[in-house]
């Protein structure tokens, strides 16, 4: 599939517009459409429900090192400032960028790719955003272009290593920026801080200035005690949160998938510090599965351990769920959700104050009394455990996962096209979208095969019938085999179809979407059937 479809579907049948499109639009931002929002709610609530309503807090799960309680929260988007210095947000949440003085465009420093060429006695860096074949055609391209050669001429041009991230060269002078007719265009890499920035009441100075949140997770960290104190969890046991996050992305891209204001769904897992290895492989195994069994089935999906060289200076391990996006490079994968083991740290900043990721254990600042200055809240966010008898921070683990970049990965598995017979048995194309049934935004269509000897009557009755269980359409305009396309291209499982059979035996048709299988069931069953259908039990 390319991605030009899918974003053409996505237009067509309501998943997903630009933001603010009449008005030329808003990078980064993006609009879920009448399809889109259903489709979005239904990946957050199998999220929710799997996470947290379904789950037993009596019995280990399978893979569970033992039973834990789950429990949910939903903070508000801005937060104390100083939320953000103690997280390490404010000091540390900062992407490199360069500006082209040319072009007047944005990139971000460690995206930018290219590679050393000479030719006719001068020798540059010519870059690229591509990767892969990608980017290597379009930097021979433009180099042939700069030195006013033609394709049978390439041969000429002398290629000095592979394609490299612009991090690697240090002469600006020397480097033909992404869409730069000239050398030197790009300005040596500033820094940018990834948080948006807001000011509070109506004064408008900088005491008041916050920031939007750009992770979902530290609302968490700070309730950990009002949690534990307002319901009887024990350790151990998760908090589940899902909510918007924002983040002043240099270069929003990929459609949905680098945005600037995006969902997430994140849980932090408290445990004992001894157990959080056990924890940590259950996460990182729950999590993937979760993506499997909601249909992301191919080897498109795969589970990546972090390297160590990878991995945060408080962290025992990390894995990223990753997706061969159709729009990526061959052999690259883009990340859908990062499992991070993250030790005592966040909690401990929160209580004690930001932790200097070069220093351990931490430096307790001191004020001008020889008092420890507490940079964190200076609440005690430790916790003690009644059995044992002892106090200690728990460790954490951090199932971290975007509720669009999800839904982004579904929408592109489920894309698929395929050839169908028509009325007068004519193979013809059908595009398909093969959502999962519990992720589908429609359950099922209901329609009468002509509108007239009654038949509307009755699907309108089966359809009220249907209504207060499952979201369903009703349709009767057009030709059946178009009603049936329609519903394939927005991925409904199921069609019910009341015919000239339905009068005289009080049976309908079923048809499934992907098999096209047809059959029979009496109307007054349809309830039935198809929350048997979606359950998987037939
Ligand atoms: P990336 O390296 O792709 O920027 P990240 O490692 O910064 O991602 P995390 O901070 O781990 O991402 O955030 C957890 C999840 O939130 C990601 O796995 C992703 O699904 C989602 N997410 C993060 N940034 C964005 C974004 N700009 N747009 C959409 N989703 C995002």
């Amino acid at each position: 599939m390319e991605m030009d479809q899918l974003v053409a579907l996505c237009k067509r049948r309501g998943f997903l517009f630009q933001s603010s499109e009449i008005y030329g639009g808003l990078n980064g931002f993006w609009d879920y459409g009448p399809m889109g929002v259903e489709l979005k709610r239904n990946v957050r609530e199998a999220w929710w429900r799997d996470m947290v309503t379904a789950h037993n807090e009596q019995t280990a799960p399978a893979g569970a090192p033992g039973p834990y309680e789950m429990t949910g929260l939903d903070c508000a988007i801005i937060m104390h400032p100083q939320v953000w210095k103690c997280s390490g947000h404010y000091d540390l949440f900062h992407d490199f960028m360069v500006d082209c003085r040319e072009s007047k465009h944005r990139y971000r420093h460690d995206q930018v790719w290219g590679r050393w060429v000479e030719a006719r006695g001068q020798r540059f860096f010519v870059t690229t955003e591509a990767l892969g074949h990608e980017g290597l055609e379009e930097t021979e391209q433009r180099a042939l272009k700069f030195f006013g050669l033609r394709a049978k001429n390439a041969d000429e041009l002398v290629w000095d290593g592979p394609l490299v991230s612009l991090t690697t060269v240090d002469d600006s002078a020397k480097v033909l920026g992404p869409e730069a007719k000239a050398l030197g265009s790009l300005t040596e890499p500033r820094e940018f801080n990834l948080m948006f920035k807001t000011y509070i009441g109506a004064l408008g100075g900088e005491e008041s200035a916050a920031f939007l949140r750009p992770e979902t997770a530290q609302g968490i960290f700070v309730n950990f005690k009002n949690v534990l104190d307002s319901t009887r969890v024990r350790l151990p046991f998760g908090i589940a949160q899902v909510g918007k996050s924002f983040r002043n992305e240099i270069t929003p891209r990929n459609f949905t998938f680098r945005s600037r204001e995006f969902e997430q769904m994140e849980i932090e897992f408290f445990c004992r510090p001894g157990e959080s290895p056990e924890w940590y492989r259950y996460w990182r195994d729950r999590r993937f599965r979760w993506y499997v069994e909601l249909g992301l089935s191919s080897d498109r999906l795969r589970l990546r351990d972090h390297e160590a060289a990878e991995l945060s200076h408080y962290s025992t391990g990390t894995a990223d769920i990753e997706y061969a996006f159709p729009f990526m490079a061959q052999g690259e994968f883009g990340e859908l959700e990062g499992i991070a083991h993250r030790g005592d740290f966040d909690l401990r900043s929160h209580m004690e104050g930001k932790l200097d990721p070069k220093t351990r254990p931490l430096e307790v600042e001191k004020d001008e009394h020889g008092q420890p200055r507490h940079r964190g809240s200076g609440r005690d966010l430790s916790y003690f455990d009644a059995d044992t008898k002892e106090r200690f921070i728990p460790h954490v683990i951090e199932p971290s996962a975007g509720a669009d970049r999800a839904t982004l990965a579904f929408l592109c598995e489920a894309y698929c096209e395929d050839e169908v017979p028509d009325e007068n048995g004519k193979p013809t194309k059908r595009t398909l979208m093969k959502f999962h049934p519990r992720l589908a935004p429609y359950k099922a269509a209901v329609f009468p095969l002509v509108r007239k000897d009654g038949m509307p009557e009755v699907a309108q009755a089966i359809y009220a019938e249907l209504k207060p269980h499952f979201n369903v359409f009703y349709d009767e305009k057009s030709a059946a085999g178009r009603r049936y396309r329609r519903q394939d291209e927005i991925g409904t499982p199921y069609c019910i179809t009341v015919d000239g059979q339905t009068l005289t035996d009080g049976t309908v048709t079923v048809r499934d979407r992907d098999s096209l299988r047809q059959w029979r069931v009496p109307k007054d069953a349809c309830v039935d059937e198809i929350r048997r259908l979606l359950a998987g039990e037939l």
